[in-house]
């Protein structure tokens, strides 16, 4: 087994809360385990323009309470083209850096598989960093639980106004693939209605939810409405509906980027240390194109090969039933 050396982290798509706690624990296991540490700045587009720096464990010191990430993060698109990643490669190879941790979502793990595979002296390990929750191989992925805080303390302060006023709020929450933080931000908040890309809803049959509300003398309605929902975007929908319903005042609210900051949860704290300290312990082992990932409150390794074709993630279906039911 080709024993590492010099190890490199970046984070790469869109940020995450959780991404510091992550770095921080890369950066002090790959110390303490013997490892020189180098952080990437701007995810790949930092392997391309050789913008590195070596780390040291006070280089990572006061970060856990931090949102977004210290190395920054960008979606760099020369990555995707071979004289790229040769850039990248020979930036590497001049550094002594022989294995990377990459924290991002599926974008970054296809990446740094292609990458890895056309360069296999550079092990690459992955990982979940993507406040969508929508990555095979962990049950969570880094920032979710954030976001999704995020989202409920927001809504629940809608629902305050929503309530005084007898208004029906659609809101928009972010999940352009998919629909993990309206439906957890649904329940959490007791939503009327949750939109979802994963589920197609017929607007009349909103419509009669809604109507079905007020005949139960409900006082505000909450309709939560992911970004990538098939019926046309939040103001569409919200236009249908109060053409159909003309009892309510309808408003339209669309939390929009604040849902990617703030202090990562005590949850994502945990989970961006154990991921973290998990990453390096697997390259240390001799894995390599994999990610690690938290399934039944385990640590898990998956290849990024299966990662990425068992893509197809599925939200899960009792959650979906019982908010229906939960908001006669
Ligand atoms: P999020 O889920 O938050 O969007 P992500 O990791 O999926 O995160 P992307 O922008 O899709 O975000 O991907 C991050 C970066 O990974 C891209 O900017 C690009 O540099 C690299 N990448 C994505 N797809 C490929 C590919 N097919 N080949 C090489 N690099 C890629």
């Amino acid at each position: 087994m080709q024993k590492i050396s010099k190890l490199g982290v970046l984070t790469s798509g869109g940020d995450a809360p959780g991404m510091n706690p992550c770095i921080r624990a890369v950066v002090r296991t790959g110390i303490y385990s013997g490892l020189n540490v180098v952080g990437i700045r701007k995810g790949y587009q930092g392997l391309i323009e050789n913008d590195m720096y070596d780390m040291n464990p006070r280089s990572v010191s006061n970060i856990l309470n931090l949102g977004g990430t210290i190395l920054k993060t960008a979606r760099c698109l020369p990555f995707r083209t071979d004289e790229g990643m040769e850039t990248a490669y020979q930036n590497l190879k001049e550094q002594g850096i022989d294995a990377l941790v990459v924290i991002g979502g599926d974008g970054t793990f296809t990446g740094a598989l292609r990458f890895s595979k056309k360069y296999p002296d550079i092990k690459v390990m992955g990982v979940p960093g993507t406040i969508d929750n929508d990555l095979y191989g962990s049950t969570y992925t880094l920032g979710f639980d954030t976001a999704t805080n995020t989202v409920v303390e927001a809504i629940d302060k809608i629902r305050d106004t929503a309530d005084a006023h007898d208004r029906l709020f659609f809101i928009e929450v972010m999940g352009r693939d998919s629909g993990a933080i309206a439906l957890r931000a649904g329940v959490c908040c007791g939503a009327e209605a949750i939109l979802l890309p994963e589920k197609a809803t017929a607007i009349d049959d909103l419509i009669e939810n809604l109507r079905a509300g007020q005949h139960n003398k409900k006082s505000s309605s909450i309709v939560i409405v992911a970004e990538g929902d098939k019926n046309g975007g939040v103001y569409d929908i919200a236009r249908r509906v109060q053409n159909e319903i003309k009892v309510y005042d309808i408003k339209v609210t669309i939390l929009g980027h604040l849902q990617r900051g703030g202090s990562p949860s005590a949850f994502d704290r945990v989970l961006g240390s154990r991921l973290g300290y998990a990453a390096v312990k697997a390259l240390l082992n001799g894995h390599t194109q994999k990610m690690v990932g938290l399934q039944a409150n385990n640590i898990k390794i998956t290849s990024l090969e299966e990662a990425l074709t068992q893509h197809e993630f599925k939200l899960e279906q009792d959650l979906m039933e019982m908010a229906d039911i939960l908001s006669i």
